[in-house]
């Protein structure tokens, strides 16, 4: 999970300090099995409470059509908590707090030979961050020395400090409820250590990582009771004594001695590849967040990367949100009050599968090529994408076609910021903000001019697939008649 407010040039910086941690082994020589043992996706479907069980088994299907065998599902603030109803109040209109669907979604991604691991913040981020609400000696304290103020993304509340008992003890039972009562069958959990703020009082400050560790610990020793052997994925923050640098603070990670039970956990922006520990653990996974930016090249350099740095798995994200934001996330006060649509993709009925898409296809045929491949050709991508897509007599101008409408839905994207072309409405408010510049206003007036001409060039396709994407470029141009398309006018 992204924080939002990380700056730019913060992201470049971590993203540099990544780099340099790049293992300078040599590559392993090409074998004719899968590269990545574990290949899956990381979603948060916690955060899209009008898709409920039928949209999620699509979601499995999908995954396994992609080749995946391994799914994360984060689902705390997403499971009526009978011991912690507080944890789901802001979130009792979810498909699954109303029906607890996951049981059964678990048992259809066993019988599509996928595995399924519970995602959680410890101490923070949904769920967990109402429990203040109800307890405020908990919040964590900020480099002030005050209480913190509260954060989140749809699940806004305040992060716990871990060196509190009541909180380390809230946490373990919160989990052990949700894996053991709500979800037996999950075959492991993906503990995802807050990548934006830590606690900074008297007994955490320096020793924070320490405090969250004792839990951790705990909580993987009671899950491996249970099922000795289990994937339990954490970050490396406990481990390797490296300087962390988050938006809201920066610490220093932990010594801890290293179970080689636990998999780990790199991401671009809060925690970099580490050899030592990589070549100790069970595994290690690489993220990005490319395929749910409709990114073919980053899903590319993503599992390239992955590759580099002997990573077991690459779960890069494919998450969408269908929430309605409480606060302005992401500096889109616009978007407040307004329920997100999944991937920007207005033209998919509220509650459906958006993942058969044909952008969503595009994104991810290319994880699923790049993750058996990482070196493919970008002609023999498009060869895959046209064949499969628009069938053989597939042609050049439809590739080329959707990988422009893949970038269309992938401009100016952030977690809870559509696409401009699929939201009037937003760049409207830009523009009434001072934020919609003469250069920007040509760039998307150039998208729109495009979008047409795909919706003209492929209206009367012999292929389906054809046809489908005139039929997505058509709702985009429809988007913009009248009133709206003034917004983009330079008078
Ligand atoms: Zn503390």
């Amino acid at each position: 999970m992204i924080q939002p407010r990380l700056s730019r040039r913060r992201f470049l910086a971590t993203t540099a300090v990544a780099a340099l941690g790049v293992a300078t082994r040599a590559a392993p020589a090409p074998t004719a099995g899968p590269v990545f043992a574990q290949r899956g996706y990381y979603l948060l479907p916690n955060r899209a409470p009008t898709l409920g069980l039928s949209a999620n088994r699509d979601l499995l299907d999908c995954i396994a059509e992609d080749g995946g065998n391994t799914v994360i599902l984060w689902l705390a603030g997403g499971f009526k908590s009978r011991k912690f109803p507080i944890t789901w109040a802001y979130n009792e209109t979810h498909e699954n707090v109303r029906r607890d669907f996951v049981a059964p979604l678990i048992r259809h991604a066993h019988d599509r030979g996928i595995q399924v691991l519970l995602g959680f913040t410890p101490f923070g981020y949904d769920g967990v961050n109402q429990y203040p609400l109800e307890h405020p000696e908990l919040k964590a304290v900020g480099p002030d020395g005050r209480p913190v103020a509260g954060f989140g993304i749809h699940c806004w509340g305040w992060n716990l400090c871990p060196a509190k008992a009541t909180a380390r003890s809230f946490m373990r039972e919160y989990v052990r409820e949700m894996a053991e009562d709500f979800c037996p069958e999950a075959d492991g959990l993906f503990i995802e250590s807050s990548d934006y703020a830590i606690c900074h009082c008297p007994d955490c400050g320096p020793r924070f990582f320490d405090h969250e560790f004792a839990c951790v610990r705990a909580i993987s020793d009671t899950f491996w009771q249970r099922r000795p052997g289990a994937t339990i994925v954490v970050y490396p923050h406990y481990f390797s004594g490296a300087k962390l640098k988050f938006s809201f603070s920066e610490a220093v990670a932990a010594k801890q001695p290293f179970d080689p039970r636990w998999t780990l956990f790199f991401t671009p922006h809060s925690a970099a590849p580490e050899p030592q520990l990589i070549a100790q653990a069970k595994g290690s996974w690489w993220w990005n967040e490319a395929p749910s930016r409709f990114d073919l090249a980053k899903i590319q350099a993503g599992a390239q990367k992955a590759r580099s740095v002997h990573c077991t798995g690459f779960l890069p994200s494919l998450e969408c949100y269908s929430y309605v934001p409480t606060h302005d996330e992401f500096g889109e006060p616009w978007l407040t009050g307004r329920r997100q649509v999944p991937f920007g993709m207005g033209w998919v009925p509220e509650g459906t599968s958006p993942y058969r898409e044909l952008p969503l296809r595009a994104a991810r045929l290319a994880y699923r090529e790049f993750s058996r491949d990482p070196d493919l050709t970008e002609g023999a991508l498009d060869e895959a994408l046209g064949r499969e897509l628009f069938g053989r007599a597939w042609t050049v101008a439809q590739v080329r076609d959707l990988r422009e409408l893949c970038r269309v839905l992938g401009t100016d994207r952030n977690w809870t910021v559509p696409a401009p072309l699929t939201t009037p409405g937003l760049v409207a408010a830009r523009r009434a903000a001072g934020r919609l510049d003469a250069a920007k206003r040509t760039f998307l007036r150039g998208q729109l001019d495009r979008v047409r001409s795909i919706a003209e060039a492929h209206r009367n396709s012999a292929s389906p697939g054809g046809r489908d994407m005139a039929r997505i470029a058509q709702w985009l141009a429809d988007q913009w008649r009248g009133a709206n398309l003034q917004t983009l006018a330079d008078a």
